[in-house]
């Protein structure tokens, strides 16, 4: 285990430290740990435990962050380490996020870039579990992803800090954001054990800010987070603050974890939360986890034009003009970075 000194920190008195890299801004003695478990006070300085401990590495199709209006049909080299700030009951990747111990293959930055250019990915994309916990690793391989003309993406819970934000934010291309419950603070506080939720909130404005593209997605689970007035007031707050076209993902919910006596969300459920979502302003929203679902596609808000269709994480067909705009109507479709490929697409794993 690589014992790396972290980044965003600050000394308080008695070896204490207080850690500001996610909106718990934890405050730990010496010889503790963060809430996230792998952070550690030792003598007055807070080390990261995680560094280049990976414990996932898959080469994966862009569509599963997922990233609808960045780069189209690219690959990118997608990595984790063990760890998280949040306590979700439901976690569908729980056996990672919450695990105790440190377990992982070391696996350096200039590896990482390594992979992603023999697995012939676009960029490298910090998921799984929560890039911000593992920062300093993902800060040093996205240095070097832009030396090599690779671009980086987060997939986040958005509970990163603001300063988090500005640090990362020259190498920091896309990211996004996963709200559950549509932001239901009573919801992250008894299915999460987050206190706050304005953390969040307060990241994606500074993300904005750094000119970062954002696609934020919403988990829609049956009867404790499908609240249509809740979702609403998320998606005015995206139309109010992030603007109109930014993309928003409506996430099927499936079974897991502690949560395994909820049921997936209902199809017609998850039509309505579109409705509720276009009709408050948001050009671009999407129906996630249901492969093969017309509204995985993307329509030309002004005309309504087929531009994008697609199948799960892949392309099928590609309806778009080489400046980005409505073949139908020449409406501008605010997509970043080019089109890749059309075609099915699978992750393969590395790690
Ligand atoms: S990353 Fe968040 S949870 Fe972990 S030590 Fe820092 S403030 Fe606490």
């Amino acid at each position: 285990m690589v014992r790396h000194e972290a980044m965003l920190y600050e000394k308080v008195q008695n070896n204490q430290v207080k850690c500001n890299l996610c909106g718990r801004r934890c405050l730990i003695k010496d010889g503790s740990f963060g809430f996230c478990r792998v952070r550690k006070n030792e003598s007055g300085r807070l080390y990261s435990l995680n560094y280049a401990e990976a414990c996932a590495a898959h080469a994966d199709p862009i569509g599963k962050k997922p990233l609808s209006h960045f780069h189209p049909g690219a690959y990118v080299m997608s990595i984790a380490t063990i760890g998280c700030n949040f306590r979700c009951q439901f976690c569908d990747n729980w056996n990672i996020s919450q695990e105790r111990e440190i377990i992982g293959k070391y696996f350096p930055p200039e590896d990482v870039i390594k992979a992603a250019k023999e697995y012939n990915c676009q960029g490298v994309s910090y998921t799984y579990t929560e890039p911000t916990i593992f920062f300093e690793y993902a800060y040093d391989t996205a240095v070097l992803a832009h030396k090599e003309g690779l671009f980086n993406t987060f997939v986040t819970n958005g509970y990163m800090t603001p300063e988090a934000v500005r640090k990362i934010a020259p190498y920091l291309d896309a990211a996004t954001v996963d709200f559950k419950g549509a932001g239901d603070p009573e919801f992250y506080r008894k299915f999460s054990s987050v206190p706050s939720v304005e953390p969040i909130y307060d990241s994606l404005i500074e993300m904005k800010k750094q000119g970062i593209h954002i696609e934020v997605t919403n988990l829609v689970v049956p009867d404790i987070g499908d609240s249509m007035d809740q979702l609403e007031e998320l998606a005015k707050w995206i139309y109010e603050n992030l603007g109109s076209d930014t993309p928003f993902h409506l996430l099927r919910f499936h079974p897991d974890y502690n949560l395994t006596t909820i049921r997936s969300t209902e199809i017609k459920t998850l039509e309505e939360a579109y409705e509720v979502s276009r009709r408050a302003g948001l050009n671009y929203v999407y129906i996630g986890n249901v492969p093969g679902h017309k509204y995985e596609n993307t329509y030309c808000p002004e005309c309504q034009e087929l531009l994008i269709k697609r199948y799960g994480f892949g392309i099928i067909k590609w309806n778009i003009t080489e400046d980005m705009r409505c073949p139908r109507c020449n409406a501008k479709i605010p997509i970043k970075g080019r089109f890749h490929r059309e075609g099915f697409a699978f992750p393969s794993p590395i790690i």
